[in-house]
């Protein structure tokens, strides 16, 4: 009785589904806002959403037709919005961490943004030598300023980091046995292990030495007619500390030399500056790399280096030369709006006392504790008559991507006790504003890391916190 009772209800539930035509009808009414296609798209699935929620036996609201059709309708128009608005939208960064990979990692400099609006709005010269008229090569475009920053003969930019070490392994070693010491097989952000990068580039590692400890005979021991390069990695997001040793680069470029392969160095998070005039630990830059001996090197566009998602390839010219020829280049090149806002970025680096003024990474790193404490208290005046409690705390902020990961950068956050609602829901209504606002929870409050937030949004963050509490 009971189950002949349920199926019943469930027959009136699903007769009650009004038809897409009704729906449509209805929607275009409503003036949906997009094409009717696509329009029929989401109302079906829509429709068949609620038809298996009602033959599940999960739905128990109220069934008439109108009622329905009131709950699909404002379903697909909600679908309908999101479809309208970006998924890809701006954040205001209270992470306190300078290059977070999930928030896409560096924010550009105004001549980048300024520079790409140019050369996206109009036609460009990508692959065109302006002086002759004849074909060029997009590959030019920054070789030049990059070898007068790094010191190197040669370079070239590809898609990522991750993409110009796959590229270089590929073109000099390939099927060839590559050494690397096991204190160095690193994985960045899951998806970048260096064994597998290694095996995708077609070359054969020999892991050599234990993972803290690794000796230049390690290295010595497995060189044969074989080897096709010597790879040396920056264990970028890790250090091993204590009894650890690992081989200089002096050293491993002195058995490179001997074997007459190159020494490749993946030095990953893209230091051109000398970061000790920020207060920073010493940290080499590429140029000095070059210097002791390392033959071809690769990092990211996108983390210290404050540029664009880009990697960067630099060294001498007769590898260079090879790995501009490996057909692997043209599934890895960048687009033109790369190389806009990778040269303007890199111009910055012309004028080095200028950077702390126009690359927003440089800036971050070096903004000091009295401006964010003003930054703080701005802040906490213009949010006083909310209902929240607030202070201003100590803290730390990081580099974050992997690079410089023992270096804590004083800080200072805004922590809030929201007394209206609970942390957790304030921290999902500023993720779902507009823009949304990244912050942390640590023990039931709110934090918001000053260091990731630039002055200029200040104001904004103002107005979406108090937009949360006056609904
Ligand atoms: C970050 C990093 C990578 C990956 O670089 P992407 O630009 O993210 O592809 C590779 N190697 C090292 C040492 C790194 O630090």
């Amino acid at each position: 009785m009971k189950e002949a009772n349920k199926d019943s209800t469930m027959n009136l539930q699903l007769q009650a589904i009004p038809s897409l035509q009704e729906l449509l009808l209805q929607s275009i009414q409503q003036d949906s806002g997009i094409d009717n296609r696509y329009l029929k798209l989401i109302l079906n699935r829509t429709i068949q959403k609620y038809r298996d929620l009602i033959q599940a036996g999960k739905y128990n609201r109220e069934v008439s037709r109108e009622s329905l059709t009131q709950s699909i309708l404002n379903e697909v128009q909600a679908q309908i919005k999101q479809l309208q608005s970006f998924r890809l939208k701006r954040v205001i960064n209270g992470s306190g961490i300078i290059l977070h990979t999930n928030l896409g990692r560096a924010p550009l400099a105004e001549p980048a943004r300024h520079h790409l609006q140019e050369v996206l709005e109009n036609y460009c010269n990508l692959e065109i030598d302006l002086d002759s008229g004849k074909r060029g090569d997009r590959h030019q475009l920054v070789e030049e300023v990059i070898c007068l920053i790094t010191g190197a003969e040669s370079a070239l930019v590809v898609n990522n980091n991750a993409a110009a070490v796959l590229l270089v392994l590929n073109s000099l070693c390939r099927q060839k046995e590559v050494p690397v010491s096991r204190g160095e097989l690193v994985e960045i952000g899951g998806s970048f292990r260096m064994p597998e990068v290694m095996k995708a580039g077609q070359v054969k590692m020999i892991e050599v030495g234990t993972t803290n400890k690794t000796h230049l005979q390690d290295y010595a021991e497995v060189l044969s007619a074989k080897t096709g390069g010597i790879l040396k990695v920056h264990t970028s997001n890790y250090r091993v500390l204590g009894f650890t040793q690992s081989v200089s680069i002096e050293d491993l470029a002195g058995l490179s030399r001997q074997y007459q392969v190159p020494l490749i160095y993946d030095m990953g998070c893209g230091v051109l500056e000398n970061l000790e005039q920020w207060g920073f630990a010493y940290e080499p830059v590429a140029r000095e790399y070059l210097k002791a001996g390392v033959n071809v090197m690769t990092f990211s566009a996108d983390k210290v280096l404050g540029g664009p998602q880009a990697g960067i390839i630099i060294g001498q010219e007769e590898y260079l030369r090879k790995i501009k020829k490996n057909h692997l280049l043209r599934a890895l090149r960048c687009d033109k709006l790369t190389y806009a806002a990778l040269e303007a970025t890199l111009k910055i680096y012309l004028q080095p006392e200028e950077l702390r003024e126009k690359l927003p990474v440089a800036q971050m790193m070096t903004v000091s504790l009295v401006e964010l404490r003003g930054w703080g208290a701005e802040l906490m005046v213009a949010l006083k008559e909310l209902p929240l409690q607030m202070d201003l705390t100590e803290t730390y902020s990081q580099m974050g991507s992997g690079a410089l990961p023992l270096e804590k950068i004083p800080s200072l956050a805004l922590r809030i006790v929201p007394s209206s609602l609970t942390v957790n829901r304030l921290a999902k209504n500023l993720r779902l504003s507009e823009p949304a606002v990244i912050g942390y929870i640590e023990n039931e409050r709110y934090y918001l890391n000053l260091r990731t937030i630039r002055k200029d949004e200040i104001s904004l963050l103002v107005k979406v916190i108090r937009k949360i509490f006056s609904k």
